[in-house]
């Protein structure tokens, strides 16, 4: 696959490759802010049940064989990925490469046009979650600037069911995607770690155990109460 030139940007300015993010803090934003900052700022990291089976998952496409043609789907695994007007860097699980007569792309070695389609694998069950929407998009948004061209749509497979859901990339994903991109490089230069706050998707956050956004918002709220009495 050839790199294409990337497209002039006026009254911007491109991010170098010191300052790129991965990709996978855009979904790590999205969930939680302070989980973007523990990972990113802070630089924890820890497993649980939840983010184990995903890298089991990841490992799985990894070992698999670089690449494979089925069809009119030419399938790559494990791509590189980069963005300078985003300031992302990261890996696609897989993009497929589908045969069409109009606004593909052309890639080395194959006839023809052919339309990038990228499939992040994700564990659990089949459901939208939006956080791993504005990952994927991120992802097209690399491969737009990368090869050229639009990329309409992609998909993201869940382990449990082995289903995968078709996710477009209108213009509210891209807008909220770049957004979350700009955001992350703000948060991250700030070095400014939110408070934690107690809800219902702590309880699937791998870094509740280091987090204790319980006893953080008692802590708060104590100091806030007492503060009023004086
Ligand atoms: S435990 Fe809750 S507040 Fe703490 S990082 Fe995870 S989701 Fe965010």
């Amino acid at each position: 696959m050839k790199e294409k030139q990337y497209p002039q940007m006026i009254g911007n300015k491109f991010y170098s490759e010191d300052d790129l993010i991965p990709i996978s803090a855009l979904a790590d934003f999205t969930f939680c802010e302070r989980r973007a900052a523990l990972h990113f700022i802070e630089r924890i990291w820890e497993d649980n049940v939840f983010t184990a089976e995903g890298t089991i998952l990841h490992e799985r496409v990894d070992d698999a064989s670089a690449s494979e043609v089925r069809g009119n789907v030419r399938i790559a695994r494990s791509v590189w990925l980069r963005s300078l007007v985003l300031g992302l860097v990261g890996k696609a699980d897989v993009v497929e490469f589908h045969k069409t007569e109009l606004g593909g792309v052309k890639l080395e070695g194959a006839s023809g046009l052919w339309l990038p389609f990228p499939v992040e694998y994700k564990r659990g069950y089949l459901r939208p979650e939006r956080s791993f929407e504005i990952q994927l998009c991120a992802q097209a948004l690399c491969l737009e600037e990368m090869l050229g061209g639009n990329i309409p749509s992609g998909a993201i497979f869940y382990g449990k069911t082995r289903r995968r859901m078709d996710v477009v990339f209108d213009k509210a994903l891209r807008t909220e995607t770049e957004e979350a991109a700009k955001k992350v490089h703000e948060l991250i230069e700030s070095g400014i770690t939110p408070k934690a706050e107690y809800s219902a998707k702590c309880k699937k956050c791998s870094l509740l155990e280091l987090c204790l956004p319980k006893a953080s918002s008692k802590a708060s709220s104590y100091l806030a109460k007492a503060m009023e009495k004086e």
